[in-house]
């Protein structure tokens, strides 16, 4: 029998107040190849435990003067949890067998031994500390693993939660196993509480569940876009079910569910449309009008100059109307940018109304509609841009117009209000319904009324109006009654304040 001479020598403490004994053990155990110290009473041998805690067995007497072996064991298991100690005695009785089995000794090895008895007790007391210490080692590596498993848990459960997608996992029954708070936000309607024992009966709208459902029957995964129709706003998500099945049984776990909140994109998806339905639109009447005249005059069919000239007038006009379009086009992209450049100065909003008057004057005239202006000679000026004021009451007064009856009026006041500079236009005309009132101002907001229906324009007038005024930290109102005419209203402050 031999220690293994790979390892660091295993080392065995022999406590004995007899020298024949202790030097006995050292010359049988240190010709095996083990660190072998000796003390000669109980607290040496708790000192040398106390510097050498790696010791791997105590040989100890019994009876000894001072403190005895069963004094020993328990403080020596408290200084070395891995040493194992066997008890050297004269008197093997039952009861000493008891009480050193009871304070935690290992075995026996009764007075007088032979150098075989020594080495067969040692050597088993050694396969039991490796034992031992191979039992500790398995436990710790447990606890380790277990404790990395839990913190990973809890790193998924934190991530989980900060996501932005929503996030279902549902078992192979169909209950709710995992949910993070964003899932609860974008499906208001799905109580979790209830989720847990019954997916179906909670899980709004029909459709994400159908392709849950769907995604655990086909074993794959799937992908779609989702009407939110429970919720009092429509909203869109974009949701993506993924079966979960075992490797190698293939039973199925349960499915994982990703979605997030498209509504945003949806909006923009609408208003693309729209913007193109409309551009289309627009462009096409007045492009085949003019085309129409161009090919009577080519074709000889008007020849008469009175009317090549009317056609040739009605032609640019329309073309107007398209550059107006096109202008406009160009604005909202250039206030969506960023990038309008501005010169602020003072600017007398009595001139700026003036001028759009004139501009005005010929579709006035053709619909013979009487324009006033009022404004007070020391109303303050305005700090703007002269570009943007001028398109603001442009639009305002140009819609005055358009959508007023024939022979109609149409009213420009200006008066001062406090800090700001109030500009009220109103018209005599078809006027607005209550619940469109506040659409107006959306982009490519049209009315559908028979009595506008033959109105050119384009949607952006008025968003145009309220992007301004928005940038200069003013206000606009509307006012109208359907048949009888429309106000708008426009606090613009006289000095101007940097956004910033
Ligand atoms: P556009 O005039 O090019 O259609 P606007 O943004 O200027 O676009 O106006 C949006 C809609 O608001 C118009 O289509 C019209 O239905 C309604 N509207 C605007 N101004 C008036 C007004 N003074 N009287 C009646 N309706 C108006």
């Amino acid at each position: 029998m031999s220690t293994d001479q790979s390892a660091v020598p295993e080392t065995i403490l022999v406590i004995d107040d007899e020298v024949g004994i202790r030097n006995g053990c050292r010359r049988v155990l240190s010709a095996e190849g083990f660190q072998v110290r000796l003390a000669e009473t109980a607290e040496q041998g708790l000192e040398l435990l106390r510097a050498h805690p790696e010791t791997s067995l105590t040989l100890v007497d019994l009876r000894m003067p001072g403190m005895g072996g069963l004094e020993y064991l328990p403080q020596a298991a408290e200084l070395a949890p891995e040493m194992v100690s066997v008890v050297i005695t004269a008197y093997a009785t039952i009861e000493t067998a008891v009480e050193a089995t009871k304070r935690g000794a290992y075995d026996f090895l009764v007075k007088p031994f032979t150098p075989d008895d020594l080495l067969r007790v040692t050597y088993k007391a050694l396969q039991h500390v490796r034992l031992l210490r191979e039992r500790n080692r398995l436990q710790a590596e447990q606890e380790r693993r277990l404790l990395e498993l839990a913190t990973e848990k809890s790193r998924l459960r934190i991530i989980i939660n900060a996501m932005a997608e929503g996030v279902l996992v549902a078992n192979a029954e169909g209950s709710l196993v995992l949910y993070n708070p964003a899932a609860l936000r974008v499906l208001p309607g799905c109580d979790p509480q209830v989720a847990v024992s019954d997916l179906k009966r909670v899980l709004q709208p029909p459709a994400l569940l159908a392709l849950i459902n769907e995604a655990q029957e086909q074993r794959k995964r799937l992908s779609r876009e989702i009407a939110l129709t429970h919720l009092p706003e429509q909203g869109w998500i974009l949701a993506d079910a993924a079966p979960v099945v075992e490797q190698g049984s293939g039973a199925f776990l349960g499915t994982v569910v990703v979605f997030r909140d498209i509504t945003e994109l949806k909006k923009v998806e609408q208003v693309k449309a729209q913007f193109v339905n409309m551009v289309a639109h627009e462009l096409r009447a007045p492009l085949a009008a003019i085309d129409g005249y161009l090919a009577l005059m080519q074709e000889g069919l008007a020849t008469d100059p009175a009317q090549q000239r009317q056609m040739v007038a009605r032609s640019r006009q329309r073309l107007k109307a398209l550059l107006d379009l096109v202008g406009d086009l160009l604005n909202m992209a250039r206030m969506e940018a960023g990038t309008v450049r501005r010169e602020i100065e003072p600017h007398c909003l009595r001139e700026i109304a003036s001028e759009v008057l004139e501009m005005m004057a010929p579709l006035a005239a053709e619909r013979e509609i009487t324009c006033h202006l009022e404004f007070p000679p020391d109303l303050p000026p305005v700090e703007a841009d002269r570009e943007e004021l001028i398109r603001l009451c442009n639009n305002l007064v140009s819609n005055a117009i358009k959508y007023n009856r024939e022979s109609g009026e149409v009213r420009i006041v200006g008066e001062r209000e406090g800090p700001f500079v109030k500009l009220v236009v109103s018209d005599t005309g078809v006027g607005i319904s209550e619940e469109n009132q506040q659409r107006l101002f959306s982009e490519f907001f049209r009315e559908r009324r028979a009595e506008s229906r033959h109105v050119t324009g384009t949607g952006l007038g008025l968003s145009i109006v309220k992007r301004i005024v928005d940038f200069y930290h003013g206000r606009v109102e509307v006012q109208s009654r359907p048949g009888q005419g429309t106000t708008f209203t426009v606090w613009l402050p006289c000095r101007f304040q940097c956004r910033e």
